[in-house]
């Protein structure tokens, strides 16, 4: 294919009508006819990037193969494509901001007065289009973050009018708007859409395809009115239905041919309809897993749906692939305590131990780790997870009753978790974790080893401490082993128990690497553990 087309995504009427996931299922079905995608995400926010924003401002911080602390969003489109994104996928008013204002200080635009127009939508003009020159890709999805009308979104809207202009043909626009039901008229209303294109209208933006939000199927004579209102193709108004998962939503997309649409539209040839056939056979043993796996996630952000939207989609994915259903328990780590752990954890295959920053949570953290560890229930400990579990086990095994982490009791007489040596000058909170992928070294022999099938792996990081290895020995000998090294730093990235089921700590995050149709190998190793665990309490 010679000229990369470029796909924009907006959303009208109300936030949270997942375009990310619609801008990923329509990746998907382009993909699945060859073509090579990627897709990006803009955000209006003044912040360089979400690194420095907590789960209740924004969600998961996702974190690409590069480095870059990242939009959610991106993790969805990794799961759906199964490509790795990077830096060059997510950009914020912050960044395009920063990037302008260090031309002009260079002297880069002498003598004329720097402007939202031409400057800042040169900019994010200049990011669209780098994703097709420097990656060479045949298809640019661009999400635009926040809603139309926003104020913060305007430069944004703008640069899609004008980008629209230039491309021509190799250019379109995806409107994402919600349709209502009004219970007491018991009616699908259509005038919130009605009133989103006409503000996108009004902002020079014709879309080419509408997709409806709808909590249940609309008939013809409601999308007809819309296509009519909207100067939109009757077959260009696709419903998103609410379904149970969004993994479905690429297959209802496709049933009402919006990768055709596209194709058409771009002039491109449509072609045979891919079967998707990796896809629907994940989708049927979703539907067809009788049995359930029980597995408690332990964290202080447990009650915010996209906290650990990573995990839970790994959880979702191993469980499937060991044909279960999975059965999640949310534990509060604030409520945890020594009394009520066997109550709180004392039914579960498999426990989970998260993530996370600051001391609040983590005495319930070590408490669920002892009596997961006494009961012998497979656990995995993902970064600050597993410098709890290091922590636990020096208190109650190496009878270091005081030891802890720096992070959290800064004057600690055994710091077994350290703040790692890079980071002991650093200042600055932004972008200054050891973030992104490094390698790994494993064991043989050990679970983690026998889980990856290999001794050399790479997973993605994002933490300022790190396990101490003055105490390695310490550790060794008492029976918590060290069996993930970074080779050239020597860090430890994996510890284990293994005199234990499945009792793995890692100091990486293999939640950001596992996709539909690649799931993370930890993942898949932890929830066997959990499901012979589960098959054993039956046969007491
Ligand atoms: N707070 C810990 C650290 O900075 C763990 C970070 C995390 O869990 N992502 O090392």
């Amino acid at each position: 294919m010679t000229d990369t087309k470029y796909i924009f995504v907006t959303g009208g009427v109300v936030s949270s009508l997942g375009k990310g996931i619609v801008s990923a299922s329509l990746g998907k079905l382009l993909q699945a006819r060859g073509y090579k995608v990627t897709i990006q995400k803009f955000d209006p926010y003044i912040n360089i990037d979400p690194g420095t924003l907590n789960p209740y401002e924004h969600g998961e911080c996702y974190v690409t193969v590069d480095g870059h602390e990242a939009d959610l969003d991106l993790g969805h489109y990794e799961r759906f494509l199964n490509v790795q994104t990077t830096k060059d996928n997510n950009i914020t008013t912050g960044r395009v901001y920063q990037s302008v204002i260090n031309k002009e200080r260079k002297g880069d635009y002498l003598g004329k007065t720097v402007q939202v127009i031409p400057h800042i939508t040169d900019e994010i003009k200049r990011n669209v289009k780098l994703l097709g020159s420097k990656y060479k890709f045949d298809f640019v999805i661009t999400e635009i973050g926040g809603t139309v009308g926003d104020i913060e979104s305007l430069p944004y809207i703008e640069s899609v009018r004008q980008l629209k202009w230039e491309l021509g043909k190799n250019c379109l626009c995806v409107h994402l708007t919600y349709v209502p039901y009004i219970a007491a008229a018991k009616e699908y209303k259509t005038k919130p859409t009605q009133h989103s294109v006409k503000q996108l209208q009004e902002l020079g933006i014709q879309p080419d395809i509408l997709v409806l939000r709808t909590e249940r199927e609309l008939n013809q004579s409601i999308t007809r009115k819309v296509a009519l209102f909207c100067n939109v193709a009757e077959d260009a108004v696709i419903q998103s239905i609410d379904r149970p998962t969004i993994y479905e939503v690429p297959l209802i997309l496709q049933r009402q041919k919006m990768d055709e649409i596209v194709l058409r539209k771009v002039g491109l040839e449509v072609g045979p309809t891919p079967e998707m056939k990796q896809w629907k056979e994940f989708l049927d043993k979703k539907t067809t897993a009788t049995e359930t796996v029980r597995i408690g996630l332990v964290g202080k952000y447990v009650e915010l749906q996209d906290a650990y939207k990573s995990i839970d989609e790994s959880l979702l994915q191993a469980a499937i692939y060991n044909n279960r259903k999975l059965d999640l328990h949310l534990v509060h780590s604030e409520k945890i305590n020594d009394q009520n752990a066997a109550s709180l954890l004392g039914g579960l295959d498999g426990i989970l131990i998260a993530p996370g920053f600051g001391q609040r949570g983590v005495a319930g953290k070590f408490a669920a780790l002892k009596y997961a560890r006494e009961n012998d229930i497979p656990t995995l400990g993902i970064c600050l997870g597993m410098q709890c579990m290091v922590i636990e086990y020096a208190r109650n095994v190496l009878g270091l009753t005081e030891a802890n982490s720096t992070e959290i009791e800064r004057t600690t007489p055994d710091p077994v978790i350290d703040l790692m040596e890079e980071q002991k000058n650093v200042t600055n909170m932004g972008a200054s974790m050891r973030l992104g992928a490094y390698d790994c070294t494993l064991l043989k022999g050990s679970k983690t080893y026998k889980a990856y099938g290999k001794e050399q792996i790479q997973e993605r990081h994002r933490h300022r401490f790190e396990f101490n290895n003055e105490y390695k020995d310490r550790f060794e000998a008492a029976g918590m082993k060290c069996v993930g090294v970074n080779p050239e730093t020597n860090l430890v990235e994996v510890v284990e128990l293994p005199d234990k089921k499945w009792f793995v700590g890692v100091q990486y995050h293999p939640e950001y690497n596992s996709t539909v149709v690649n799931p993370n190998p930890l993942f898949m190793s932890f929830m066997k553990a959990a499901i012979d665990n589960h098959k054993s309490e039956e046969q007491v």
